[in-house]
């Protein structure tokens, strides 16, 4: 019986189809991927699937980020991974109904090995919120133009439209013993960001700086912590991460290692990352980090 076998009784099907595929693809699409903390958790299911939803709701939250709730019957009971949690979603081909959806475990190759003109678009976002009794839950898309399917997508979603989801992880997993929290990010982070200063005790000090493309795309977060909200709209022509990045070098910040949640595009989060070590001397496990996407 394989490692993987061991960790579920037989034929339980987890109702998020959970999967490691057997050569997962860098979960920033052409991005590198690396977290200390961020490996992919052991698989839970036994029936992996990418799971069929549908759209049930589209709402505009800014004038860069849409929000599109999903709804489907395997997305009731969908189990919380943590705050940000992310999914794959598997958008359908023009001209197509509904996607192809892989079926096995091997996900990856079964999906590299569907001829392309109906080869299923994968890409990446977090879960901004999901509500496991409704078999619902929602995810955050910024519009960033036309040049992606994913943002072609978000741009001309309808209800009733069919996706496929596939769980994946999870990257934010705080000790207790670090005193407070940082939290540094783009727009593509700030669904993560969201997610995470909602789900914070009373009590804990955090800080986040976003990048957004402009003023009119902050956002009102709810949380229960001690939480300050640097939003730093993008200068025109300032290259994403210059903001984000120039607020950290110059702020004054509480005493002791923070954890820290860094998540953008892949410049802002090596370069942050090198601010928050060599500059500030944080410990290298108080980080997790992930590259979102690449400017190109
Ligand atoms: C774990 C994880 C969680 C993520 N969560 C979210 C999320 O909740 N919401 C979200 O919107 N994104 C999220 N992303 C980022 C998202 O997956 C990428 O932005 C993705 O590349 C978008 O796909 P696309 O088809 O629109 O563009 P692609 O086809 O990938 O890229 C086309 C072009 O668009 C540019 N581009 C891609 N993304 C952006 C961007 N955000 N801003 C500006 N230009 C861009 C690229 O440089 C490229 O030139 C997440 C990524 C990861 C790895």
């Amino acid at each position: 019986m394989s490692k993987r076998h061991q960790l579920v009784p037989a034929r339980v099907r987890s109702a998020n189809g959970s999967v490691t595929p057997a050569q997962p693809p860098s979960a920033a699409h052409r991005t590198d991927s690396v977290s200390t903390e961020s490996v992919l958790r052991p698989t839970l299911a036994t029936e992996p699937l990418a799971l069929p939803v549908e759209v049930i709701r589209v709402a505009q939250v800014s004038p860069s980020m849409v929000r599109v709730t999903l709804s489907g019957e395997r997305l009731l009971g969908f189990a919380s991974r943590g705050a940000d949690q992310w999914v794959r979603i598997f958008l359908p081909r023009e001209g197509q109904r509904r996607p192809v959806l892989p079926a096995t475990e091997r996900w990856w190759p079964e999906t590299c090995a569907i001829p392309e003109p109906i080869r299923p678009i994968v890409r990446n976002y977090t879960v901004r919120r999901s509500r496991p009794t409704a078999g619902e839950l929602d995810i955050d898309i910024v519009r960033h133009g036309e040049c992606g399917p994913g943002t072609r997508w978000a741009g001309r979603v309808r209800v009733g439209d069919r996706i496929g989801i596939l769980d994946q992880s999870t990257t934010y997993t705080p000790p207790p013993y670090l005193p407070w929290r940082l939290l540094l990010g783009d727009e593509s982070a700030l669904p993560a960001i969201g997610s995470i200063v909602e789900g914070l005790p009373a009590g804990v000090r955090a800080i986040a700086f976003v990048e957004v493309p402009s003023p009119l795309d902050t956002q009102h977060l709810e949380s229960a912590a001690d939480l300050t909200v640097h939003w730093l709209p993008r200068t025109p022509g300032l290259r994403v991460g210059v903001r984000v990045l120039t607020a950290l070098r110059d702020a004054r910040l509480p005493d002791g290692c923070p954890y820290v949640f860094l998540s953008g595009e892949q410049r802002l989060v090596r370069n942050a990352r090198r601010l928050l070590l060599a500059g500030r001397n944080y410990d290298p496990k108080a980080l997790c980090f992930m590259s979102y996407w690449r400017l190109g």
